[in-house]
């Protein structure tokens, strides 16, 4: 079954084709970094009207270079939330369009369903169960994953996400959106010695995490260097080594302690912030030491991308679920609410 996946839930749009035979046949991204940097973030509108624009046109180039015309693709998959409304409306719309006017079935997918799922298109694919960190600019969460579709959230951030902590640390220090590259980019040349931040909530029992905390503890270091003289780039790549340390170690410690309470050997890690290399290097050291495995996706489908949307779409179509025909998204949407994928009933 050759699936066409498509994700427009924020600022990517992400087209790709998965086949449930031979696997990942092609993808392709456009991000809209270029169109929101001006103003710091994502502004929803103009990313609405971006992913008008790219959609359609990058579902002809994965189509021409997967070598197939439209009549080889046999189900639409395209993320139905969560995320911004008008980005996802357009998403689902030009999918369901698609569907009806080819005659296939389409499935809106969840997002985070979709990250999660993400490290299943490396060869070296983790068996269930896990324990997954998902680490994006939305979410911070640690679930308990038996199956596709049985999710247990086990932990999550009680305030911003890890990825939308380092947007906005990287903002404090003047560097552009989006935050979590750049920091790690100058937290290399940084002295690990200088500065000792906070690690919010590793004393307290439970698996939740806190980043607000340490968001503020930047803003007042900046704040007393500057009371003295404008930042130079070796004091801000020295507060970035010690955001990123301190973040780094709260998240390493965290997933030890949840594979720990489930009494499980594998951590699947997903979603943006996955991408850091400083925080893969240091999971795997520290969890490699109780015999642990980690998995995460290839660096470029760590961020919002359409295999992931079209692997995880062709997992459920394969197994008979479909939606009807109205076109519905939604923003907000607990993965919790998806059901196991043995549940799902025959189409
Ligand atoms: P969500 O998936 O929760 O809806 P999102 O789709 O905006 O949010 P992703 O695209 O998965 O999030 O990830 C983007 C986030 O990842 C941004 O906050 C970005 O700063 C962060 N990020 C990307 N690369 C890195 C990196 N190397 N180190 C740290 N953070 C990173
Ligand atoms: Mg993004
Ligand atoms: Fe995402």
């Amino acid at each position: 079954m050759n699936v066409l996946g498509i994700e427009t839930s924020c600022d990517e749009t992400g087209v790709a084709l998965y086949s449930t035979e031979r696997g990942l046949l092609a993808h392709t991204l456009y991000s809209q970094i270029a169109v929101h940097r001006e103003y710091g973030g994502v502004v929803p509108e103009l990313a609405s009207r971006d992913h008008v624009r790219k959609t359609l046109p990058l579902v002809q180039e994965v189509l021409d270079c997967a070598k197939l015309t439209a009549k080889d693709i046999d189900a639409v998959a395209y993320t139905a939330g969560p995320g911004l409304v008008g980005a996802l409306m357009v998403g689902a719309t030009i999918s369901r369009s698609l569907a009806l006017g080819w005659g296939v079935p389409a499935l809106g997918v969840h997002h985070m369903e979709g990250h999660l799922l993400a490290p299943m298109l490396e060869e070296d694919r983790p068996e269930f169960p896990f324990v997954a960190l998902l680490v994006s600019g939305g979410h911070t969460q640690l679930v308990r994953v038996d199956g596709i579709g049985e999710y247990q959230i086990l932990g999550e951030s009680l305030d911003d996400a890890a990825g939308e902590a380092f947007d906005k640390a990287a903002k404090m220090l003047g560097l552009p959106y989006p935050g979590g590259p750049q920091i790690a980019r100058i937290a290399e040349d940084g002295d690990p010695k200088r500065f000792n931040f906070p690690r919010p909530m590793i004393n307290r029992p439970g698996l939740d995490f806190s980043f607000s905390g340490l968001k503020t503890h930047t803003l007042t270091t900046v704040r007393a260097l500057e009371a003295e003289a404008p930042l130079t780039d070796q004091d801000k790549s020295d507060i970035a080594r010690a955001f990123e340390e301190a973040v780094v170690s709260t998240l390493v410690i965290k997933c030890r302690r949840a594979l720990e309470q489930e009494n499980l050997h594998r951590l699947v890690m997903a979603g943006g912030v996955s991408a850091n290399r400083n925080l893969r290097k240091q999971l795997a050291e520290t969890l490699g030491k109780q015999g642990s495995e980690v998995f995460y996706p290839a660096p470029q489908f760590c961020t919002d991308n359409g295999a992931m949307i079209a692997y995880a779409g062709a997992q459920r179509l394969a197994a008979g679920q479909v939606d009807g025909t109205e076109v519905q998204v939604r923003p907000r949407w607990p993965m919790t609410e998806l059901p196991p994928i043995l549940a799902v009933p025959e189409a």
